[in-house]
């Protein structure tokens, strides 16, 4: 069976879905690989390293789907590359199925059999599979670095003949996955961090990391929902949620917010008031920029000025880290495969539960991403 890799379409994408190395565990499984030329120059991998791996390099993407029954990308396709997966293929990428649906339709339309990545269950046994924690920590840490680069302050405390510089105050809101990992950047680079989330149990992994957790009265409410995910709450609540958190948000020199529920809009925790309290030259990084954002005036892909805040809305971050990302991809992506692998060929076990939460389209039928697409 063909395994095809192609380039990634999308502009300003730099990750790949297998690297050179990812090559030899495909032919091992028993698969043949095809690369399409260039699809690891954004992560510095070039075509002669795919050809030592064993793989054959396609000269364009074209070439690649005629000869791919299976393909593994990072990023959904966009409708004129979805027209190329062969009848009856494979698809297994990110497919942001909750907002994709005329994609998904295209899919089975073409009787394409997908398995959307970010629907990987959050369970022990899908931890080698899980992309969305693999990508959500490195957006944590970029998050942080690139707040520290537009910052006219000095991260860590320093003690200096020319006098004393008192360590920056980061502010993380939303202690998932990507908080974490803001929360331990900050703390390396020596700052003094504060975190807050809806999750009360995630305390202790925040306090572990050296950071203070901001407990906040809010109306009673059930805020942890499946797979250890937050439920989305009404705007009283989250009303509630900004009055308690202004007076933390004004005294932060970087704030960085991950707040998400999934397949929804980003909940609003920051709006304009609050960012006028902030003393001029703070930065806020918003991570939940793609889902509308989790602050009010972010601007997707930018970085806005408001009032001497910086608010920066950029999306994407794994991409700006695409060797790691893309080697991080590989091993996800890899063991999602051999899971469903026999023989060197694909036989998903529909009883499977990683196979049966993934699986998108599937005889012709869209099996998920029913959700309304955003409207915020
Ligand atoms: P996410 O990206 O969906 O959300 C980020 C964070 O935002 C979450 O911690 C969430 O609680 C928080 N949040 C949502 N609404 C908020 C609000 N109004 N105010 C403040 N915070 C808000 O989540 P994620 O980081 O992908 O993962 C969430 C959880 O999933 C993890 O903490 C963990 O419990 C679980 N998880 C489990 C595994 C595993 O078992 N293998 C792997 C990864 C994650």
């Amino acid at each position: 069976m063909m395994i095809g890799i192609p380039r990634e379409r999308k502009s300003g994408e730099n990750r790949v879905a297998i690297i050179p190395s990812g090559i030899t565990p495909l032919l091992e499984a028993g698969y043949e690989v095809v690369v399409e030329s260039g699809a690891g120059l954004p992560a510095h991998f070039s075509d002669d390293e795919y050809r030592h791996a064993g793989a054959i390099i396609a000269g364009d993407a074209e070439s690649l789907y005629r000869q791919a029954q299976v393909i593994l990308k990072v990023l959904a396709p966009d409708s004129e590359e979805a027209d190329l997966l062969q009848p009856e293929s494979t698809l297994i990428c990110l497919l942001d199925p909750w907002f994709n649906r005329p994609l998904l339709e295209q899919l089975a339309a073409r009787s394409v059999q997908a398995f959307a990545l970010d629907l990987v269950p959050r369970t022990t046994r899908a931890q080698s599979m899980d992309v969305l924690s693999a990508m959500a920590g490195i957006s944590g840490y970029r998050a942080v670095l690139s707040g520290a680069m537009a910052l006219p302050r000095y991260f860590p405390m320093l003690m200096t003949a020319a006098g004393t510089i008192h360590p920056a105050r980061v502010l993380v809101i939303g202690a998932g996955v990507a908080g974490l990992m803001a929360i331990a950047t900050a703390r390396r680079l020596g700052a003094v961090v504060e975190a807050y989330d809806l999750r009360p149990e995630v305390k202790e992994q925040v306090e572990s990391l050296g950071a203070d957790f901001i407990a906040i009265e809010v109306p009673e409410a059930d805020t942890s929902g499946d797979g250890g995910y937050a439920k989305a709450q009404d705007e009283a609540f989250y009303a509630a949620q900004r009055q308690q958190l202004a007076d933390c948000v004004a005294r932060a020199d970087l704030v960085v917010t991950t707040a998400s529920v999934p397949g929804k809009p980003a909940p609003k925790l920051i709006d304009q008031d609050m960012l006028h309290r902030m003393k001029g030259g703070s930065v806020v990084v918003d991570l939940a920029a793609e889902r509308g954002g989790n602050v009010e005036g972010t601007r997707l892909n930018q970085k806005v000025d408001i009032d001497g805040v910086t608010l920066v809305g950029h999306v994407n971050h794994p991409s700006r880290v695409p060797v790691h990302a893309s080697q991080l991809l590989t091993r996800n992506i890899s063991a999602f495969l051999f899971n469903m692998t026999e023989d060197g060929h694909l036989a998903p076990d529909l009883d499977d539960d990683i196979v049966s939460a993934t699986l998108v389209t599937h005889h012709g039928q869209v099996l998920h991403g029913a959700q309304p697409e955003i409207t915020e």
